[in-house]
């Protein structure tokens, strides 16, 4: 029947596919439908208040997904978050709004995916956005930027929390951070990122609530007659043509929702935006993947990629954690993201060129370990673009994120560009299971090693003048447990024990060209396919020093346009 059949298909409700949903329905000729399997969360409280980070953990709303036991971390499994819910992931992410070092957004062209660099991006961070300009009392507790930098009529509010720390804190932590060498740092979000900064996070100040892209991109719209959620609902599989010759057509999706399984089906297109961790799993199910992967499981294979599901990277979060000397308000948003030689100092060399020397052996253990379905020379093309990002173009090597509330200062952070590569497949035809996840943290010493030196780093900052006067006791990891004095081995087994994803996998449908071992071109459809395209952070090729919404926005409506401009003159 009529309800049944729309023009394109949106597989995922999330913080991409709301973008996607939002700009493909301004043409109004034209039917969107979105498949989302979560339900709306307007209402609820652990979302939209703006300090309850964390308060949605392990409830219906996060899917919780449990890794393979990493037998490089320790032999634990690590839960990674994401949200099951309109809107996604930025339902109950962290929101800080950063966004990335202008020269890597450059590396995807260089890469060979034509169009895709910095200068063709910002135009859609701004697009994306509706800047707040800081209120007086705002700039006094640090809130800073440069105008050219943002957006204002976007849909995103992106600004500061109404409550922020009190104004003494930002001189404390800029004099003790510039004697370890990093300098204060205005505005992160100009493509320039290495320094100290108090980063704009996504909440509309006024109303005082997050703002995830479901406030930003779809209530605000939902009354648009060619635009249609279907919640509670999961997409199983893309269905195919029959006859077709040569590319792949999609027809529609097969989805389980409250009418049992049924068929939506798609004129146009359809575009998973399911998240890193779930649209190689529906394309792998939908025939699209690596013929070893699928026969296993009898899935007809349709599109031969080995690459679907590969090149997944994440990275590692520790906390350390001190007793604070007075009682801080408000929500921090401070940030320290130093370079490498930040952090190294006069030990820059040896470590860069132990890293250099092995670069050769990553490529391999990832080749070997995906049991070919990547290609040793790719991977090695892209590990040495990382080690030139970090070592020569000096991008920031961690986020160190300070957090003064109540009566404790604590601190969280990780390494922004490790190298272990990971992947995602499904382990069963059953749509409804949960993919293998293994995202191999700590595959290589040198991301062991940056876990480590982070972490030194620190606590030097944590006893240096004058932010030491404001802490006393350090409760994590506490020198009982990793004393002053402590050898590699010590700290290495305290991380072990103690890290968890960041919950920023990227990569597992790389935007690449196809014998680089990419999923889909720079037009974001899925090669060997007419009609579907991937939209979300799974074709983010090579991960990023910002937190990932602000690029996935930026990127979700640059791909809006490249799709809109095939259907409208
Ligand atoms: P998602 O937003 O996850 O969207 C995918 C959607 O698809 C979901 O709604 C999901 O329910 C739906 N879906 C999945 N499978 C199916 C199916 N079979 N059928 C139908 N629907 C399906 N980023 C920042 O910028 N700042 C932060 O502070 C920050 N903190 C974070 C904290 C946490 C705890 C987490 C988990 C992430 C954080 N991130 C942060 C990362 C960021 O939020 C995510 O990378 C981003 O939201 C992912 O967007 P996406 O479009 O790729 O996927």
């Amino acid at each position: 029947d009529s309800d049944s059949r729309y023009d394109f298909v949106i597989i995922g409700g999330g913080t991409s596919g709301l973008v996607v949903a939002n700009r493909l329905s301004e043409m109004r000729d034209v039917t969107v439908v979105v498949i989302e399997a979560g339900d709306s969360v307007l209402n609820n409280h652990n979302v939209s208040t703006t300090t309850g980070y964390g308060l949605s953990f392990g409830t219906a709303i996060d899917w919780a997904y449990q890794t393979e036991e990493q037998i490089y971390g320790g032999g634990s499994k690590q839960t990674m978050r994401a949200g099951k819910a309109i809107g996604g992931t930025s339902t109950i992410n962290g929101m800080s709004y950063t966004r990335a070092q202008k020269v890597q957004i450059d590396a995807w062209e260089r890469a060979g995916n034509k169009g895709w660099n910095w200068n063709n991006l910002f135009p859609y961070y701004l697009k994306s956005e509706q800047f707040q300009v800081p209120t007086a009392d705002q700039a006094a507790r640090g809130a800073d930027y440069y105008k050219s930098y943002h957006g204002e009529q976007g849909p995103l509010k992106v600004g500061w929390p109404k409550a922020m720390t009190n104004s003494s804190m930002l001189p404390i932590l800029d004099e003790t951070f510039q004697q370890l060498g990093v300098s204060y740092n205005r505005d992160v979000n100009g493509g320039s990122m290495v320094g100290l900064t108090v980063h704009p996070d996504t909440l509309d100040r006024e109303a005082n609530v997050r703002h995830d892209a479901a406030r930003a991109y779809f209530w605000p719209y939902e009354n648009r007659s060619n635009l249609k959620i279907i919640s509670n609902t999961y997409a199983n599989r893309i269905l195919w043509k029959d006859d077709a010759d040569g590319d792949a057509v999609a027809i529609g999706v097969e989805v389980t929702g409250a009418n049992g399984v049924e068929t939506i089906y798609a004129s146009k297109e359809v575009i998973v935006s399911a998240g890193s961790l779930k649209s190689p799993m529906i394309l792998e199910l939908s025939g699209i993947g690596n013929p070893d992967v699928l026969t296993k499981y009898d899935i007809l294979p349709k599109v031969n990629i080995s690459s679907v599901g590969e090149n997944l990277q994440d990275q590692t979060n520790n906390g350390l954690s001190y007793e604070g000397r007075e009682f801080w308000l408000g929500l921090p948003t401070f940030s320290v993201l130093p370079s490498a030689e930040q952090i190294y100092g006069d030990q820059l060399s040896e470590f860069s060129s132990k890293v250099m020397d092995n670069l050769g052996e990553y490529a391999k253990n990832v080749s070997i370990s995906s049991k070919g379905a990547v290609q040793e020379s790719n991977v090695l093309d892209a590990l040495q673009m990382q080690y030139d990002l970090v070592f020569k173009s000096h991008v920031p090597f961690a986020e160190i994120v300070l957090i003064p509330i109540g009566h404790s200062f604590s601190s969280e952070y990780w390494p922004l560009l490790p190298f272990s590569r990971g992947s995602v497949h499904i382990k069963s035809s059953d749509p409804s299971q949960s993919p293998a996840i293994n995202p191999s943290y700590f595959m290589f010493q040198p991301d062991l090693e940056a876990q480590v030196d982070v972490a030194q780093f620190i606590r030097k900052a944590f006893t240096t003048a004058p932010l030491n006067h404001l802490i006393g006791e350090e409760f994590s990891p506490g020198v009982e447990h990793v004393p002053e004095d402590a050898s590699d081995t010590t700290w290495e087994s305290w991380i072990k024990s103690h890290y968890r994803s960041n919950f920023h996998p990227v990569g597992t449908a790389s935007m690449l060209p196809r014998d680089k071992g990419g999923v889909v071109g720079p037009d974001l459809k899925v090669y060997g396919t007419k009609n579907v395209r991937v939209v979300d952070a799974s074709i983010v090729p090579f991960q990023i020093c910002g937190h990932l919404t602000s690029t996935l926005y930026a990127v979700a409506e640059r791909a809006s346009d490249l799709i809109k401009r095939r259907y409208i003159f």
